[in-house]
Order: C-alpha cells, then sequence, then structure tokens
C-alpha cells in the first residue's frame, strides 16, 4: 500500500533532512533479549557496553521474582497518583527503607528520574527573583526543570567551582549538580560545592542517578563516598532504572523537602504513582545491593582494569575512576563509524554525538557493568586499540 504524500505545514521534512546532514539522526535498536552483559539485535549477539545495568541486576531472578509476587498481590497498574489512591504499603515500605539506608529523614518516590528533577527545580527555585546554578553537563531533566520555572537558570563551566561562586549569594539560590556525570564519569567535586552552598545559604541538589548503587562502601552513592550528611546534601535525587536494574527514583532528605515536595511537586502530584511490583522489585534490588558488595568490588576491579588498559595503549580515554567511561573521536562521522566498527566485533558501544555533547566532543560512551568479565573487557581494549589506529591514520 502507498500513502499521499502528507501534508507538511511546519516543513517537517526539511528540519529531519536538517538533523541527517548535521549527522545527529538517531535510531532505536529493538533489543531481542533481557537486558544484561550479552543481548541480541537483528540475529547477532552482542557485549553489551551500553547499559546503566551496572550492577547486573535487571535481569536477576529474585527481582522478577519479588516483582512477579508483588503483581500477584497488587494488580500491575497503581491505579492513581500518589496523592489520590496510588500510594500502597509496597510504596512506604520502599521510601522507609530508602531514608533508613541514605541515613536520611525521609524518602519521596517519583515515577523516573526525569520527573523526580522536574519537581525538584520547580518545588526549590520558584519565584522570579530565585536563581537555580547548574554545572553546564548536567543532566537534561534538571536543565528542563529550570525551563518551567520562572526562576532564572545560571550555568557554570564543566566543575569551575570558581565560576560558580561567583554566581551565589545573589537570592535564593538553589544548585543542581550531577554526582557523577553521565557522558564523562566524572564526580562531582560533592565536600566542595556543600561548603560553598553552606556559606552562600545555597540549597544543594544532587541528581545521583550514576553513582548510586555504584559509589560508596554500602552502595549509597556520592554522598556517603564523600561521607557527607543530609545537612550538607539536603536534596538527594537517584533512580531506579540504573545500578538498581529496575525503574524509577526517589529524592531523599529532611522532612520540610520532602513534604515540599509531596505539596508542591507537580510530577509527583499530577502522574499515576509507579506501579507496586517495580517498588517491589526496586526494594529487592536496594537489598541486593546492599549485601552483594562482590557486585560494586568486581565492577571497580574491572573499571580499573579498563582505565589500566586505556592508558598503557595510550586510547584517548577521559579519566575517571567510574563505569562511565568515554572515548573521545571528535566528529560525530568518526562516532558513528567507530560505534559501527565495534558492533562487527560484536561489541555495542554507543555513539554520543551533539546536542547531547558539545560538537568535536562526539565520543563512544563505555559503560561497564558487574556483569562483564575480565576476558571481555580485553576484548573491548583491543578493538578500541584498533580503532584508535584507524582513527589517526
Ligand atoms: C538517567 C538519568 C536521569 C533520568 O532518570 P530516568 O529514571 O531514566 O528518567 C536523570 N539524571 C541523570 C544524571 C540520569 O543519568
Amino acid at each position: 500500500m502507498t500513502h499521499a504524500p502528507a501534508p507538511d505545514p511546519f516543513s517537517l521534512a526539511t528540519g529531519l533532512d536538517r538533523i541527517r546532514a548535521a549527522g545527529q539522526f538517531r535510531r532505536r535498536q529493538v533489543l531481542a533479549s533481557a537486558q544484561g552483559a550479552a543481548i541480541q539485535i537483528e540475529g547477532r549477539s552482542y557485549v553489551n557496553f551500553s547499559s546503566n545495568d551496572y550492577l547486573g541486576l535487571a535481569n536477576d531472578a529474585r527481582l522478577v521474582q519479588a516483582f512477579q509476587a508483588a503483581a500477584a498481590t497488587y494488580g500491575v497498574g497503581s491505579g492513581a497518583s500518589q496523592l489520590i489512591s496510588g500510594y500502597s504499603r509496597v510504596h512506604a515500605q520502599l521510601e522507609e527503607t530508602l531514608a533508613a539506608r541514605l541515613g536520611r529523614t525521609r524518602a519521596l518516590l517519583f515515577s523516573s528520574g526525569y520527573l523526580a528533577n522536574l519537581a525538584v527545580v520547580t518545588s526549590f527555585a520558584k519565584r522570579r527573583e530565585d536563581q537555580v546554578v547548574m554545572d553546564r553537563d548536567n543532566h537534561a531533566s534538571l536543565i528542563d526543570g529550570a525551563l518551567l520555572t520562572r526562576a532564572g537558570l545560571r550555568r557554570y563551566a564543566h566543575h569551575d567551582l570558581a565560576g560558580l561562586e561567583n554566581l551565589l549569594g545573589k537570592g535564593r539560590t538553589l544548585v543542581a549538580t550531577d554526582g557523577v556525570f553521565s557522558m564523562d564519569g566524572s564526580i562531582a567535586a560533592l565536600p566542595d560545592l556543600a561548603a560553598l552552598c553552606a556559606r552562600h545559604g545555597a540549597l544543594l541538589a544532587v541528581d545521583d542517578a550514576h553513582g548510586f548503587g555504584v559509589l560508596g562502601a554500602s552502595g549509597a552513592g556520592s554522598p556517603e563516598h564523600f561521607s557527607l550528611d543530609q545537612n550538607q546534601v539536603p536534596i538527594l535525587m537517584a533512580t531506579f532504572g540504573k545500578a538498581c536494574g529496575a525503574m524509577g527514583a526517589f529524592v531523599a532528605g529532611p522532612e520540610d523537602v520532602i513534604e515540599t515536595l509531596i505539596q508542591t511537586g507537580r510530577t509527583c502530584i499530577y502522574s499515576t504513582a509507579m506501579p507496586p511490583a517495580l517498588a517491589a522489585a526496586a526494594t529487592t534490588a536496594l537489598d541486593l545491593s546492599a549485601r552483594e558488595n562482590w557486585r560494586r568490588d568486581k565492577l571497580q576491579a574491572l573499571v580499573q582494569r579498563f582505565a589500566q588498559g586505556a592508558q598503557q595503549l595510550d586510547l584517548p580515554v577521559l579519566p575517571s575512576t567510574t563505569p562511565i567511561q568515554g572515548f573521545m573521536v571528535g566528529s560525530a562521522a568518526a562516532a558513528l563509524s567507530g560505534s559501527e566498527y565495534l558492533r562487527a566485533a560484536g561489541l555495542w558501544v554507543t555513539a554520543i554525538r551533539a546536542p547531547t555533547v558539545a560538537q568535536h566532543t562526539e565520543r563512544l560512551r563505555i559503560a561497564l557493568s558487574a556483569g562483564h568479565s575480565e576476558e571481555q573487557v580485553d576484548r573491548l581494549l583491543e578493538h578500541l586499540a584498533q580503532l584508535a589506529r584507524r582513527l589517526t591514520r
């Protein structure tokens, strides 16, 4: 069947051509297997270096079992937002577990990290005279939160504490930062950020999507990594979609922070609560993350193995002590062809291009997992070395 050309009053075709011409066209790939270190795509298997499943829990039988058992009791849909009738005992229990684990007074669930960040920014930087100050490389959801408020958005260069300090002391200020930055794997200098915020009376919010479950002796994330309590990091957001292998998110902090989010966080008030079964799976993931320290130990050993290997091979890899490792290629075309090259060798590594990162800083983004083996990491290094030689030829 053929379709007549659709009317295009908004010139969408031209817009799409422009995206293609800039090398920024994106395609989804259909996964035919569970998430994990090995995946199936279009009838081929790949070693997957493009997943946030850092602890290898996304397809863990015990998570599946917890999910199924809770679905058998509570059904699938939560049926309403938390404030109407969608807040079940499983949700409440997960919030209590989180608060206890993180040394915070309370925690509040959100259906996703994106929604949690929108609520944080819009609830704590509300008025025209307020400002929200962010690291330039913060996650898109924090930036989008700033677009939703009347407060002014100011950004400082990546990790530029002096630049940050220049922006403080000018009215009520929310400072928001990623704990671990998603595109280079670097860790925010949280002790310095906390001290600056305390000195200038600013409120600090940390998005620990990539630190939670990965950093800290018990996996409590970047605040634990630096031994910072809730007075120093009053707003702690993290997700269940990464190291916890599930989906959903939370904010943890002092009583008034959490109660303010319940009263004014529109993405909590006006959005359906996450399914109880998902909360049950997240609860089990928290438990496994805390009890099975070997996952973090193994992950850290693989990170070290990769970083040392990359250094010995003189690869253009950004310095990072976290599972996120950036192999710099410098153009969209090189990122795409590099990704293709690795794919041909059975390695799944995503090309990260503008506008996700700045132009000329295009990269292959490697994410390591406790589900990987040393052999798989060595194989990746070998092929990256070949790729580096091809790129400099
Ligand atoms: C993934 C991510 C989010 C969004 O979380 P979702 O639960 O996927 O919506 C927010 N911030 C950072 C830094 C992330 O990496």
